[in-house]
């Protein structure tokens, strides 16, 4: 899952994406509204945290564009004002939900996780792929039974590739919905990352899920 927070206020950007990045997520700030629909519009974010004051272009402006030219991608606006009338015009502005600062990270990653799930109501909150199986609510994973122990990283990389069984899935695919912008595409994170995976999820089984597909990417066999 990859997140776009638009937030001018630099300490509340970095604390939004370090709690993110804690959970596995990848995120990408934008300073300011012109900036945060260039990201939008060469990205493909499955969230965006929006603040409501912003330079350039204020949040309500940045969300009227991205609906009116067809981004259904859910969005949580942040402001610092608590009056009812500018809730009623977030939500007119097409926000799919609404926080007012200060708030606590916790609330916003429970609202954030409630938008994913609402946004694919029709997924299920559990993944299967032969034998391992991926609870999404108590965020486990287990294989034949057995309770694997993933990183936050590996985690929303097995996340990607569960949602995707059976599907070769390239590494440019995989590290635009698992890495940030920072990404740098000359190095060998992602099989890094693969091979952590094998080791954890394949190894000690003895039967491998997790393909290699050469010179393309990887699949996990559904
Ligand atoms: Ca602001």
């Amino acid at each position: 899952m990859r997140i776009l927070v638009v937030e001018d206020e630099r300490k509340v950007g970095n604390f939004v994406k370090k709690g993110f990045e804690e959970e596995g997520y990848a995120v990408d700030i934008a300073g300011d509204g012109e900036q945060g629909l260039f990201l939008i519009e060469t990205n493909e974010y499955d969230l965006i945290i929006l603040d409501w004051m912003l330079p350039k272009r204020d949040g309500p402006s940045v969300l009227k564009h991205l609906r009116a030219t067809g981004v259904t991608t859910p969005v949580i606006m942040l402001t610092a004002r608590d009056a009812v009338q500018d809730e009623i015009q977030g939500f007119d502005s097409g926000a799919d939900d609404y926080l007012t600062k200060p708030f606590e990270f916790a609330v916003l990653l429970r609202r954030a996780r409630a938008l994913f799930r609402r946004g694919k109501s029709d997924l299920p909150t559990v993944l299967l792929a032969g034998d391992l199986r991926m609870d999404l609510l108590g965020r486990k994973v287990t294989r034949g039974g057995k309770p694997i122990d993933l990183t936050a990283k590996e985690y929303s990389l097995l996340e990607y590739l569960m949602r995707n069984a059976g599907m070769v899935l390239t590494r440019t695919s995989i590290a635009e919905h698992v890495w940030d912008v920072h990404f740098d595409s000359d190095s060998n994170v992602i099989d890094v990352y693969v091979n952590y995976l094998r080791n954890k999820i394949d190894r000690p089984f003895g039967s491998k899920l997790l393909q290699t597909v050469r010179g393309v990417g990887y699949v996990l066999k559904a």
